[in-house]
């Protein structure tokens, strides 16, 4: 009987428990689909895009187009629609527009790619996450330029930060506000898909509410070899206090990543916060992150391969991008920028 008695009482608290716990998790409907993400998806998803098939990307050339199929048909098989008509997913950059503009010259057209979330509640709202496409193509010596961190790293964390919340969408609980996926060309001849996104919006710039942008998160550093549950966090304060904030306590909240500054420092001598693509929204005065894990010896060499990336921290770090993307999406205000500068 008291045997009994005692496998009662014990059924019963670990039942509580257990509804404790499905109420937790039920709550926190942004875990749930955070960790749609996995490490394994993005490893599948970067082997192939950092692959011979893509030639090393470069703007305007054969592989780089290869590259923006691949990316169309992922999001046409997981049923994210482009925000253009006919669902055409490229937006053409051409070569009348980057030619003059570029370090190299002598490009070809070439295409942004774009995927879109349309928000509940707010879509004329949009938020942008950005990362670039192409790369460099080949070496002098004909060696491919895989670019694996050099941005297969950014674009398959977008992709994997979509899938997120296409699933959120499928239960009925997407975002608020709308979601731009934006893949970026020409970033090797100087920011120029970013450019001209900016200056030919699909949706008005005024309504863009913050860029969240990667560029290289897929290493870790000589720094931080000890310490690699790490980002280096650029840009976030530099016009919105709130979107910093809202970084913050997300960060703390689910992942409790180490956010390195280092590099938001305005007398840093790298100028990072000039050199990727968010600065063409910056401009702009859409409040910005980019999120970047620092340079390695493999940068811009042939020897940015996949099999170097550290993908448990390229789990964790698109993980961060959605939840900050998730949390701006669905608060009830829009962010503001307080400090953006007047025109
Ligand atoms: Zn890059």
């Amino acid at each position: 009987m008291k045997k009994i008695v005692f496998a009662i009482i014990f059924l019963i608290i670990s039942s509580c428990a257990l509804t404790q716990e499905s109420k937790r998790k039920n709550k926190d409907i942004a875990l749930k689909y955070a960790e749609t993400i996995t490490y394994k998806e993005l490893n599948v998803l970067l082997t192939s895009f950092a692959s011979d098939e893509f030639e090393g990307r470069k703007t305007g050339e054969a592989g780089q187009k290869k590259a923006a199929n691949f990316l169309r048909d992922f999001y046409s098989k997981e049923g994210i629609k482009s925000p253009q008509e006919n669902n055409n997913y490229f937006q053409i950059v051409p070569a009348s527009f980057m030619n003059p503009l570029s370090r190299q010259g002598g490009l070809n057209d070439s295409e942004n790619v774009v995927a879109f979330i349309k928000g509940s509640e707010k879509p004329d709202e949009i938020i942008v996450i950005s990362a670039h496409l192409d790369h460099l193509g080949r070496a002098y010596t004909r060696a491919i330029n895989y670019g694996a961190d050099d941005n297969g790293s950014g674009t398959v964390a977008i992709l994997e930060i979509a899938q997120a919340f296409k699933k959120a969408v499928e239960d009925g609980k997407g975002p608020k506000r709308s979601i731009l996926f934006l893949h970026v060309t020409g970033e090797e001849q100087g920011l120029l898909g970013s450019k001209y996104y900016t200056e030919n919006p699909i949706f008005p710039i005024k309504n863009t509410v913050a860029n969240l942008n990667t560029d290289m998160i897929g290493r870790v550093d000589v720094k931080h070899q000890k310490n690699p549950n790490y980002i280096y966090l650029i840009g976030s304060d530099k016009l919105s206090t709130e979107l910093h904030d809202i970084s913050e306590t997300v960060n703390k909240k689910y992942l409790n990543l180490s956010l390195d500054y280092s590099y938001n420092d305005d007398d840093d001598p790298n100028r990072y916060y000039y050199r990727s693509d968010h600065y063409n929204f910056a401009e702009f005065n859409v409040p910005v992150i980019f999120y970047f894990s620092g340079t390695h010896i493999d940068y811009h060499e042939p020897s940015d391969t996949s099999d170097k990336i550290n993908y448990e921290q390229l789990e964790n770090r698109a993980r961060l991008i959605f939840y900050t993307a998730w949390e701006i999406a669905n608060r009830k205000d829009r962010i503001v920028a307080d400090k953006a500068i007047k025109e």
